[in-house]
């Protein structure tokens, strides 16, 4: 085989020239220009955990492996391999990253013997994503997970060049945030103790930047706040039953909600996305409620979803005043939002061309396609609203559906999302794999690029090679 033959995911463009090698025990400096600086130690333990002897050289004349830049696009990469040298090209610390990480793969692929006699295919891989946006979404409200396995989670995510950690942190079993506004709320929880205090916060904004990715808080309203409610029932309806959902027409209540994004904001400086959540409320309280009843009547509003729409474009207002951005869960109920906001779409495939028109971009997250929570076999439990996912299933998904001339422009990128009623935190990192592999395809790689069949086989060369257990058992 040629060693470049085995990358996940897999590569736009591949030359080879597959009579010529590179003999791996030909190096013995590496260079990294300043702009990737930060990338020699990591340089060096690549080579260390192949037991290849490298040091760094001051001049790319010594070396056969070189990192510099190049003008390529944003998260692009090139590798060459030529018989005297190896030449990794980016134009930002993102590329380069990625560029090491597929350069693993290949080492793994080359040196299943170990590294003597080892030799590398020459050519050339250029790659790029396809989408800009490529996330993971955990859920940390349903079930508490320490900040050991969300780190662990980030560094499988860069390792397969997702860029966008979207972290659902409130929801009705647990409030996982110790703020200001809402002191004491971290302390009440239905499910398995815990939050994250500011240092924590701060750890994983570090990890999360460290590893090229960019973290998206999501904090749900109005909906999903039955543990708030029970701890502030001032901001309920009037005479609720086991309130789940904010009061429309309480004006304190709002001001908590902006008071709680605000603070949010502050923990997350570098976030431009922020998620309000904004799905599945129930309107039943609302109904009963004499001050959402007369909201209902000031905004000349002829049923509660559409006062719910309006409250939740004042959220998304005040969200867009403090210079982020919103994103909504789409809930195909005609809300419509400011055409800034982004909407994630999850549950019918065909929301992106409803909210086309009205100028939002749309995240792609349908959940029979991208839920990891879903069963991978019927060998697991599973609840009345899951879809058996398997690999497969992840692996045939594609954003564009049918659509992609109306759609193409639309779709911002997608998400795959982790949702935890059902799986405590020692399950988080085996729900992910092995289907990370195949959705980092339907997020990164070209879909002429892609067959299932070809998949498999990179995969297992990969897996045989030790590459997946290195992953799991070195923490990485
Ligand atoms: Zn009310």
């Amino acid at each position: 085989m040629n060693t470049f033959d085995c990358l996940i995911p897999v590569p736009r463009q591949v030359s080879i020239d597959e009579n010529r090698f590179f003999a791996l025990a030909d190096i013995n400096g590496f260079f990294v220009e300043n702009t990737f600086a930060n990338y020699a130690e990591s340089i060096r333990q690549l080579f260390n955990t192949f037991s290849l002897a490298a040091e760094q050289k001051s001049s790319p004349r010594t070396a056969q492996f070189i990192v510099e830049y190049a003008p390529l696009p944003p998260e692009a990469f090139k590798i060459t391999v030529s018989p005297g040298a190896i030449v990794i090209q980016s134009a930002d610390s993102s590329g380069c990253m990625y560029a090491l990480n597929a350069f693993m793969q290949m080492l793994f692929a080359a040196t299943i013997r170990g590294p003597k006699g080892a030799r590398l295919t020459c050519g050339c891989v250029e790659d790029a994503p396809r989408f800009a946006f490529r996330s993971f979404h955990l859920d940390s409200a349903r079930h508490f997970q320490q900040v050991a396995v969300i780190k662990r989670m980030l560094k499988l995510m860069a390792q397969f060049r997702l860029n966008y950690f979207h972290w659902h942190l409130i929801d009705s079993q647990g409030w996982r945030l110790q703020l200001k506004t809402s002191a004491g709320l971290e302390n009440q929880y239905t499910s398995t103790p815990g939050f994250y205090t500011v240092e924590d916060i701060r750890d994983v904004v570090n990890t999360a930047r460290e590893l090229n990715i960019s973290v998206i808080p999501e904090m749900d309203f109005p909906g999903h706040s039955y543990g708030t409610l029970r701890y502030f029932p001032q901001y309920a309806c009037v005479n609720a039953q086991a309130p789940g959902e904010f009061c429309l027409g309480n004006q304190a209540g709002k001001n908590f909600i902006k008071n709680v994004l605000l603070e949010v904001m502050e923990l997350f400086p570098e976030s431009k996305y922020i998620h309000i959540g904004g799905d599945e409320a129930e309107t039943a309280n609302w109904d009963k409620c004499p001050v959402c009843r007369q909201a209902m009547q000031e905004n000349n509003c002829s049923n509660m979803r559409e006062l719910e729409n309006i409250f939740m474009r004042d959220i998304a207002q005040f969200v867009l005043a403090n210079d982020r951005t919103p994103i909504l869960w789409g809930t195909c109920s005609g809300q419509t939002y400011q055409p800034e906001s982004i909407i994630q779409s999850w549950l019918d495939i065909r929301e992106p061309l409803r909210v086309a028109p009205n100028g939002n971009k749309v995240i792609y997250s349908v959940h029979t396609s991208l839920y990891f929570d879903y069963p991978a076999n019927l060998s697991e439990p599973w609840e009345t609203w899951m879809f058996e996912l398997s690999e497969r299933g992840v692996y045939m998904t594609d954003p564009h559906i049918i659509w992609a001339d109306k759609v193409k422009d639309v779709i911002m990128g997608t998400e795959a999302c982790l949702w935890t009623e059902t799986i405590p935190q020692w399950r988080v990192i085996p729900k992910l794999l092995p289907r990370l592999y195949a959705y980092s395809e339907c997020a990164w790689s070209a879909p002429e690029r892609k067959t299932y069949t070809d998949f498999c086989r990179r995969k297992e060369l990969l897996e045989a090679a030790g590459f997946m257990d290195f992953l799991i058992y070195s923490g990485n």
